[in-house]
This record gives C-alpha cells, sequence and structure tokens, in this order.
C-alpha cells in the first residue's frame, strides 16, 4: 500500500514520464492516475528494455548542461548509462550524508580510506592520496598477505575516520589482521560503510569482531543511488518518502525480486523498475526511531541465477555453502570464484585460507551437492589468488549459454 504521499508524488512523476518518447509508447493506455489500484496497473520495468534505450527515457524538459551520467558496472555484460539532474543528485548526496552524519558525525572532508580499484587502474598505484578529497585509495585488486601489510601501515599514518569498501575486499582485510594479531585501535577508525555487493552474515560477524560495531550498510544501485541504509540496530532502512519499495515474484518464504519507484528522478524517470534483487520487506518498528519500511536483502540478483536442466538455482547458495564451511572450520576457505562450464559442470576456483585440509574442500562440495539438481560434476581447483578485475568481486561466472527461453 502507498502513503497518500507517495501516491502524490507518484502520479506527478507519471504526468512528467509522458513527456519522454519511452513512456509515451509505453503508457498508451494509461491516462491518468487516480488512485492505488492504477500504480498498480503501471507494467513493471525491466532492465532489458531500457539497455541501448536509455536517452529514450529522458524528460523533455532536461538540460543537457545540468544532467549528470552514471554507468552500471555491466556484470551481466550489459552496462547501462542513467540519468540523474544535479539538482537531484545533490539531493540524493543530502540524504546519504545525513545517515553517515547521524551514526558517526562523518562530513565530506573528513579522512576516508576506501577499497577501490580506481588508481591502479589509472596510475598503476596500489595506495594512492587523492589530497583534493583527502581519501586514501587502496586496491582492492592486489590483495596478497604482503599488499595488506602494506595498507594496514599505511591506515596507521593515515588514521582516516572512516572507511569505505565492498565487503569482499574488508572481509579478506579482517582475516589478515586477525590471524596477524594486528591492533586496529592503531588506525582509530569511527564508521565503516560497506557497499556495492550484498553484505553476508559471515562477513559481517568477522568484520565486527576486527573492528568493533562500526559497520554500517549502504545498499544502492547505479540507477537510483542509494535505496537504503542501515541503522545502528543493523536494520537497512529504506526511504519511503523518496521511493516505493514493491516485491514481485515473492516465494513462499516471503522472498522476490525488488520493484522500485524514484519519486526524486524527474529527468530519468524510473516508474515500477525491476532491479531483480531478492530481497524480503519487512516493517516492523525499530529501536532507532526510524519508522520507514526494512528491507532484508537476502539474495543475489535475479541476473546471477543458474540453470541446471530447468532447475533454477541462485548463486547466492554457494555462498551460504562456503560461510558454513567458514564457521565451522576458522575461515578455512579464504576467496573462491564458482564457474559453471556446463549445465551440469562446476569449476570451483579456491585459495587455501589458513588451517585449510582438503577435507574442508570436500565437505563443501557435499554441502553444494545436497542444494542442487543430482548427477552434477563439481570440480575444486587450488589457485595462488583470484584475479579481481574491477570493483565488484565476481564470485559466480557463467560460461554456459543457455537459450534465451523468453
Ligand atoms: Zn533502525
Amino acid at each position: 500500500m502507498l502513503s497518500d504521499n507517495q501516491l502524490l508524488k507518484a502520479k506527478k512523476l507519471f504526468e512528467i514520464s509522458k513527456n519522454s518518447t519511452f513512456y509515451r509508447g509505453k503508457y498508451i493506455n494509461y491516462e491518468e492516475l487516480k488512485d492505488y489500484e492504477d500504480f498498480f496497473k503501471i507494467p513493471i520495468l525491466s532492465k532489458d528494455e531500457i539497455i541501448g534505450r536509455e536517452h529514450h527515457l529522458l524528460t523533455k524538459d532536461y538540460n543537457q548542461n545540468n544532467i549528470i551520467e552514471d554507468y552500471t558496472s555491466g556484470t551481466t555484460g550489459k552496462a547501462m548509462t542513467c540519468y540523474h539532474s544535479i539538482k537531484e543528485r545533490n539531493y540524493k548526496a543530502y540524504k546519504l550524508w545525513k545517515n553517515r552524519r547521524k551514526n558517526a558525525n562523518i562530513l565530506p572532508l573528513d579522512k576516508r580510506a576506501l577499497f577501490s580499484p580506481y588508481y591502479a587502474f589509472l596510475e598503476g598505484e596500489k595506495i594512492f592520496f587523492d589530497d583534493e578529497d583527502n581519501d586514501l585509495y587502496l586496491s582492492n585488486i592486489n590483495m596478497t598477505d604482503e599488499d595488506m601489510k602494506d595498507y594496514f601501515n599505511a591506515l596507521v599514518e593515515f588514521k582516516p575516520k572512516w572507511f569505505t569498501s565492498v565487503p569482499s575486499a574488508l572481509y579478506l582485510f579482517s582475516n589478515y589482521i586477525l590471524r596477524e594479531k594486528l591492533n586496529v585501535e592503531e588506525i582509530g577508525l569511527e564508521m565503516i560503510e560497506v557497499n556495492g555487493e550484498m553484505l553476508f552474515d559471515y562477513q559481517k560477524n568477522i568484520i565486527e569482531e576486527v573492528f568493533g560495531k562500526i559497520l554500517f550498510n549502504h545498499y544502492g544501485s547505479r540507477e537510483t543511488w542509494c535505496l537504503a541504509y542501515s541503522c545502528k540496530y543493523g536494520n537497512l532502512h529504506g526511504y519511503d518518502e523518496d521511493f516505493i519499495y514493491e516485491l514481485i515474484n515473492i516465494d513462499t518464504e516471503g522472498i522476490g525480486e525488488l520493484v522500485v519507484t524514484d519519486l526524486c528522478n524527474n529527468t530519468w524517470p524510473l516508474l515500477r523498475y525491476n532491479l531483480g534483487d531478492k530481497v524480503k520487506l519487512l516493517s516492523h518498528d525499530c529501536g532507532c526511531g526510524n519508522n520507514s519500511i526494512i528491507l532484508d536483502v537476502v539474495g543475489g540478483r535475479k541476473q546471477e541465477d543458474f540453470e541446471i536442466d530447468g532447475w533454477i538455482g541462485n548463486s547466492v547458495i554457494f555462498h551460504y555453502s562456503v560461510s558454513r564451511i567458514n564457521s565451522e572450520f576458522g575461515h578455512s576457505i579464504k576467496q573462491y570464484q564458482i564457474i559453471q562450464q556446463a549445465s551440469n559442470s562446476f569449476l570451483i576456483n579456491i585459495v587455501k585460507g589458513h588451517g585449510y585440509q582438503t577435507l574442508h574442500g570436500e565437505l563443501l562440495v557435499k554441502e553444494i551437492l545436497s542444494k542442487i539438481p543430482i548427477g552434477i560434476n563439481i570440480m575444486l581447483n587450488y589457485v595462488k589468488e583470484i584475479e579481481n578485475t574491477g570493483n565488484k568481486f565476481i564470485y559466480f561466472k557463467k560460461e554456459v549459454n543457455h537459450n534465451d527461453k523468453r
């Protein structure tokens, strides 16, 4: 159900969207949004409809000089251009910074360290200080023990107030700190913000064990920017005044694909846009006093689904299998990547962690086999490191091409 405020904003957005060539064609039968029911009759918008025609969504009054472009990373092979006006971007940035200020009094020019491959690609530098923004860049595509030793020393010297990272890199770094028994007090961090990937409980537990309860989760997308931000109770709150959150294709456990309407982008309207993330929506009260809807991001994106002879699974099951082994055997699997080489065959690349034994790999295979159809071949392959080629770590790759059955 929508609030009156959401409906009012949705009506306005719907009218504005009629100014774009894309929506004019799509909503030919939708004259006007009168009530809640009309809103839910708007057809769901898919990524596939937009790709290659992104600029057709722009509403006619946009000003070319006033527009910001973002590019989705295209992990599924299809990149997309997204647009905001400068004013809209500033509004969204303001909302995000409000959270950071509330959680740990973080301000835009405070010293920040971050895991990012940006300067490693641009300058070939593993560690790079950007003095304009007061940011210390550490390359998450270089994560050997030696690299991490250098990072730790650089952090102790720089003393950042906060840190941003994808969970996968910070998880590796936390394990390193734990193993080497380093003292994080020497860094003096006041807040950590993870973003860009789903945060798994096994990662959260280790990161908090090492750094304390200063971890916050920023959940968003390039298309919409920040969609939800966690509070000190660990609940991921949405912004009810800025977005409408819905689920479609809901399973028996209440998990569905997240569909959002962005109420603060009139430049490039997204109405009932299917982001594809697997989410549960909870709306119970939270001790922090924020009444906005709570999102539980439980699984990988729909795009990370894989198929075995008509059976559909999501790559998130591999995460849960690995985390089960790691919680039992003290993080003996340092890193992993799964490649579906054929419909019935998977290769698992494993970087051995401290205390790894062959038995752990065998148990992992057994665990995965118990979750997928029978007759599947899984091979383990031990590697020294797994190359990370971008900002996000790719846990799962498909080398098999299924025919498009739509
Ligand atoms: Zn809360």
